[in-house]
């Protein structure tokens, strides 16, 4: 900025008056919201449960699989709607400036949030203090660019960000939950942590599988899982002369006939998922994340599909169900058209039914095409 070394000018005092200045703020500031005050107003004579609000009704669903009864939960974005495009609403920023905890990803997913939590005007939630979650740390992230300038355009600019749709990372997004949980709340810690050893034990058998899980312990695959490690490990293991991948179940057991498949896809939504799942989507409709495409571009993902003999395209409720049914209808591909978040569809309440909704209806369509 001009400033040259080793002549102590104007500019460091100015500098240091600031810094003085900025510092008699916030310990004049502090009273307000410090010293334990937080959340004594909602607890006190336990008359008031703790108020979660989180971006996304996924992460609504997950918070409520930690505190049970113990807090209201709410989402900001429906289950149906595009998560990266929320129009905030006044309604939004008085929800969050009530609550206790606000859980959003990171990663620039929720582009809306920050103007949500500026007009919510509630210091316990603001990014940095313990009421502010963000699911995403822990989770080996995928397409991240190596260019961070964004200058494609698109909408993950900082890798993909749509964490939840691998069940391995459902786990790495609660463990992030219930650390301000029980840091906001620790009356409760023992219970919200019993709670979340039990999810993780109900994910773990419901991807794994109960035999798989009843032989290793759900804390050693869920380990050997997030570092893409499983089936290297249960393919070179062997219980009574049978590999480990023998005694599979759960959800990838039923995944079995799109597993190492190709299919065609709307947005990157489903990173996680493929990554976990093997399934790759090989075409996508939108030309980047977030940009809409144009009939030329249409016409060449047309082209993609029927040369590369790709039967099944998947996309979120939230786009143009005609344009992804003409797509399919002039591949004569199945569109799997199903919610990306819980309650993004009727029956859709908890996190195990969304995947369930996924994983049934890819090997449907997967079995429909054969
Ligand atoms: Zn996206």
């Amino acid at each position: 900025m001009g400033v040259s070394k080793g002549r102590r000018s104007a500019w460091d005092s100015i500098q240091d008056a600031a810094t003085c200045l900025l510092a008699i703020t916030l310990l004049a500031a502090e009273p307000a919201y410090a010293q334990g005050a937080r959340h004594r107003h909602r607890h006190q004579g336990g008359q008031q449960r703790l108020l979660v609000v989180t971006s996304l009704p996924t992460f609504a669903a997950i918070t409520r699989e930690l505190t049970g009864d113990l807090a209201e939960v709410e989402a900001i974005a429906r289950g149906d709607e595009d998560p990266h495009f929320v129009q905030p609403r006044p309604s939004y920023a008085a929800k969050v400036g009530r609550a206790d905890l606000f859980v959003t990803t990171g990663l620039d997913l929720e582009m809306w949030a920050p103007t949500v939590i500026d007009r919510a005007n509630n210091p316990r939630v603001v990014e940095g203090s313990e009421g502010h979650v963000v699911t995403y740390p822990g989770v080996k992230l995928l397409e991240v660019p190596e260019d961070v300038s964004r200058f494609g355009g698109d909408v993950h600019a900082f890798g993909n960000p749509h964490v939840h749709t691998d069940p391995v990372n459902a786990i790495i997004i609660a463990e992030n939950i219930l650390r301000n949980l029980t840091q906001v709340d620790p009356d409760n810690a023992e219970t919200y942590e019993a709670n979340f050893r039990d999810f993780k034990d109900r994910v773990m058998r419901r991807l794994f599988g109960d035999q798989i899980v009843q032989m290793l312990g759900a804390d050693a695959i869920f380990q050997l899982a997030r570092n893409y490690e499983f089936w290297g490990f249960a393919r070179n293991q062997s219980f009574q002369g049978r590999p480990l991948t023998d005694y599979l179940g759960g959800w990838l057991a039923e995944a079995t006939p799109f597993r190492g498949r190709r299919m065609a896809c709307y947005h990157k939504s489903w990173a996680y998922f493929g990554a976990r799942f093997q399934i790759e989507c090989a075409v996508f409709i939108e030309p980047r994340p977030g940009i809409p495409p144009s009939p030329r571009h249409l016409g060449e993902v047309v082209g993609t599909m029927g040369d590369e003999s790709i039967l099944v395209l998947l996309a979120a409720n939230y786009f143009s169900h005609s344009q992804v049914e003409q797509v399919a209808s002039r591949t004569n591909a199945r569109a799997v058209i199903v919610p990306l978040d819980v309650r993004g569809a009727e029956g859709v309440d908890t996190y195990f039914d969304l995947v369930d909704l996924w994983v049934s209806s890819l090997s449907e369509a997967f079995l429909a095409s054969d």
